[in-house]
């Protein structure tokens, strides 16, 4: 589903990163793990082709299709889907119409027909009780004032509702109480099946018990230095970092 080979890219000139190669499959879990400033949340925006963001070498394919060739918008109509590390707050914008505004702008793309109002909120409170949300984030302007474990909730509640194929969660665990890591590992479980991909960007094992990933892959300095399964998680939390620098 997703091919990246060779990938060097960074920011206002600067190399981040320095040859990725990844390979991930209809159906997988990859985690990608790696201490602050390694380059996990410059991967993501380089795949979801966020502004000012430059790639010096390599490609990225999605489905076959130059995905760099792709503005950030049909990247997402396309099936690509973020969570932001740091989820944006947009005063002024009602989640309820942002989240239907979005939704019926992929409905479209894929010439399906766009819900109305009614159909709309019947669906989304489907998906406000898969992740324990109550109706009150509805009426609220996006994220303004949602507390850091709620900005992160909403998050999840916008790829349940957008149903994208590749879903890149960054550090969706961070900040999150146990119980709240739980209902968003039980969102994104019950969300999976053979066709969906995810790449899960975190810094704890305990998000990688709960979510099974099929990979897990390092990445220090702008590099995958090592991959290998959920038992590298656990070597991680017992070894840190540094036995894989060089
Ligand atoms: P991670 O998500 O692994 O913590 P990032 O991808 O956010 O790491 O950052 C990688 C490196 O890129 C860091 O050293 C960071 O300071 C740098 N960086 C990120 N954004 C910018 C920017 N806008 N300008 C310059 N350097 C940046
Ligand atoms: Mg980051």
């Amino acid at each position: 589903m997703l091919n990246i080979q060779n990938l060097h890219a960074g920011i206002n000139g600067k190399k981040i990163l320095k040859g990725i190669n990844l390979s991930v499959n209809p159906g997988e879990l990859h985690a990608i793990m790696g201490r602050n400033g390694s380059g996990k949340s410059t991967l993501a925006n380089i795949i979801t082709g966020r502004d000012s963001y430059e790639v010096m070498e390599g490609s990225v394919s999605f489905n076959g299709i130059n995905l760099l060739d792709m503005s950030p918008e049909e990247r997402a109509l396309s099936g690509i889907f973020m969570s932001f590390q740091y989820p944006v707050v947009i005063p002024g914008v009602n989640n309820t119409y942002f989240l239907r505004a979005a939704l019926n702008a992929k409905l479209k793309h894929n010439n399906l027909n766009e819900l109305n109002a009614v159909d709309f909120m019947r669906l989304i409170r489907e998906k406000l009780k898969l992740v324990k949300m109550d109706e009150k984030y509805l009426s609220r302007a996006v994220n303004d004032g949602f507390s850091g474990g709620e900005k992160k909730r909403n998050e999840i509640l916008q790829m349940l509702t957008l149903e994208p194929t590749f879903s890149i969660l960054d550090e969706t665990d961070s900040g999150l109480d146990i119980d709240a890591l739980k209902i968003v590992a039980d969102g994104v479980n019950n969300f999976r099946t053979n066709k969906r991909s995810f790449l899960a960007i975190t810094h704890y094992q305990r998000l990688l018990e709960y979510m099974k990933p099929d990979f897990i892959h390092v990445l220090i300095d702008g590099q995958i230095v090592k991959s290998g399964d959920k038992s590298l998680a656990l070597e991680l939390e017992e070894k840190g970092y540094s036995w894989l620098e060089k």
